[in-house]
């Protein structure tokens, strides 16, 4: 739970966590809590709450389930996100079901019930050692009293040594000086609601001194070494080194009474630290997109370029570009000093002319070109009209009324549809055509899964006009003869993808498309290649 202000860094603090965890040899499971009344994330703007991370079974989650997937590197599923608007939901229906039979409907008994079922539904798959709980939204917030509630009632039926409270705060400095009392506000509130802090975790710019642990300590009820330092870092990966430094894995199991027996090895994690801190060389990729300005919206992908970027000893810097600037006139200028461009996933018409702009520039310039969903659509219409001659061809998203929809709506998924959804999600298999770019990047797989958020999909249609042209369908689904990727013959790197990679990549286990973007990109523009620190 966290307190005094929101984006401390929840997410990244209970992925931590799990990772030490895991790496103590236990089995764990987060589970985030979202206190707002939209039954998923996937209908919520990425400009207010940043990209919506899809899982394997095709469940769209807030982005803290990538944190939690990047530094454990285990898959999520529908069990681990649950927002407010499904707990009411559940709840409602199961009133209008009679399930009830007659009682009044209320916060508590009901709501609070409903929260605590989903917590015990992972803990009864007897598949985990420990489950982290993350409440998002901040203490004191009127929408996450019932989650407050609900874990009160949890703590005192699971009895002592089987939970323990974490609470994340603040400590602002102001004036030269770090302030506790907005930390002890919020464990107050806290207390006032029934639950004492085990832990206080504190968000800081700068180190903290014996003097206020002991004070935070005194203040809030909690010994100090149960009051932990979480400090700004310049990469989040930092963090589960930071902690364990202060033995808060440890800590966590000491309190639920479990003695660890095995080590915590943070070697790998290490290596990527001091990989990540001593690149030999520079490159700038640029990202053309219509949320540029609101960066969570593009999380993953910023998370797989660090990855495949370290795993390359390359610091990626990213140039941000808004669609919406980009003309023919100032394509040049504005790409200019890049050493490859990605074009974004998205929906909706706008920015649309842009994007066309810099795939063409891409691919007319031999520049390192990777399209990620949308991205892939756009190369396929760019191509259409600019190569093929299909001057008006279109995507159905765009324009509904297209007499020439290279990307559209297909009777194959449209089956899809009727099971319920509007949208191709979560993973799906993709054969790769042997030899092709995309098949030495897999390492020579023929069949890979990767995940999938999208309406629109390639036109099959189609396929005779590209069939002896340069761009190659060079993955497809088999069962529903879907095209999952293509790729430019006569091209230094020309990939586009129908589904977003960008999520399966990890910290330990960097994505091998974004290793090879990244890879080429520096190959591409040697001059810009040795880093220098200063
Ligand atoms: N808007 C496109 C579609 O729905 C692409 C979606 C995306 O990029 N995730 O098919």
């Amino acid at each position: 739970m966290g307190g005094v202000v929101s984006s401390l860094g929840k997410g990244v603090l209970s992925a931590s966590l799990g990772m030490l965890l895991k790496s103590s040899g236990y089995k764990i499971s987060i589970l985030k809590f979202d206190p707002y009344f939209n039954v998923d994330p996937g209908t919520l703007n990425p400009y207010e709450h940043g990209e919506c991370f899809v899982t394997k079974d095709g469940t769209e989650t807030d982005l803290d389930l990538g944190h939690y997937e990047r530094f454990l590197d285990e898959n999520t599923t529908k069990e681990n996100n649950i927002t407010s608007g499904l707990i009411y939901k559940t709840v409602i229906d199961n009133e209008r079901k009679g399930i009830y039979l007659g009682k009044t409907v209320q916060v508590i008994p009901h709501i609070t019930n409903e929260i605590k079922r989903r917590i015990k539904i992972i803990g009864r798959l007897k598949k985990y050692d420990i489950i982290i709980i993350e409440i998002g939204g901040t203490v004191g917030d009127i929408e996450i009293l019932p989650y407050i509630e609900s874990i009160r009632q949890l703590k005192w039926e699971l009895g002592k040594y089987n939970s323990i409270i974490i609470h994340l705060t603040l400590l602002p400095y102001i004036s030269g000086e770090i302030k506790t009392k907005p930390t002890q506000h919020s464990v107050r509130n806290l207390m006032e609601n029934g639950i004492q802090a085990d832990l206080i975790v504190c968000r800081t710019k700068i180190r903290i001194s014996k003097n206020i642990i002991n004070k935070i300590a005194l203040l809030c009820n909690v010994r100090p070494e149960y009051v932990i330092e979480y400090i700004d870092t310049n990469i989040i990966y930092e963090i589960p080194y930071l902690l364990n430094v202060q033995n808060f894995g440890k800590k966590v199991l000491c309190n639920l009474k479990i003695n660890s027996v095995v080590e915590i090895n943070l070697t790998k994690w290490k290596n990527f630290i001091k990989k990540f801190n001593n690149p030999k060389y520079k490159i700038t990729i640029a990202i053309v997109g219509k949320y540029v300005s609101f960066k969570d919206s593009y999380k993953s992908i910023i998370e797989a370029l660090i990855h495949a970027g370290t795993e390359n000893e390359i610091l990626v810097k990213i140039k941000w570009i808004n669609s919406d600037i980009i003309q023919k006139n100032n394509v040049k200028y504005l790409f200019k000093n890049i050493s490859g461009i990605l074009v974004a996933p998205g929906f909706g018409k706008r920015g649309i002319s842009g994007k066309i702009l810099a795939t063409k520039h891409a691919r007319e310039n031999n520049i390192p070109f990777f399209g990620i969903c949308l991205g892939m659509q756009i190369a396929v219409i760019e191509y259409a009209r600019n190569v093929l001659g299909i001057k008006n061809a279109e995507s159905h998203e765009i324009n509904p009324l297209s007499s020439y929809p290279v990307i559209s709506l297909m009777d194959s998924q449209k089956k899809i549809f009727n099971k319920g959804g509007t949208m191709r999600l979560g993973n799906w298999k993709c054969s790769i055509l042997e030899n092709s770019k995309l098949f030495f990047i897999y390492n020579k797989k023929i069949e890979i899964f990767e995940r999938h958020r999208h309406r629109y999909e390639f036109n099959n249609n189609y396929l005779k006009y590209f069939s002896n042209s340069s761009m190659k369908m060079v993955g497809v689904n088999n069962e529903t003869g879907l095209v999952e990727a293509l790729e430019l013959e006569n091209h230094i790197f020309f990939i586009g993808v129908q589904y977003h990679p960008e999520y399966k990549s990890r910290v330990t286990k960097p994505h091998p498309l974004f290793i090879n973007f990244i890879k080429i990109s520096k190959e591409y523009k040697s001059f810009d290649i040795y880093y220098d620190k200063k």
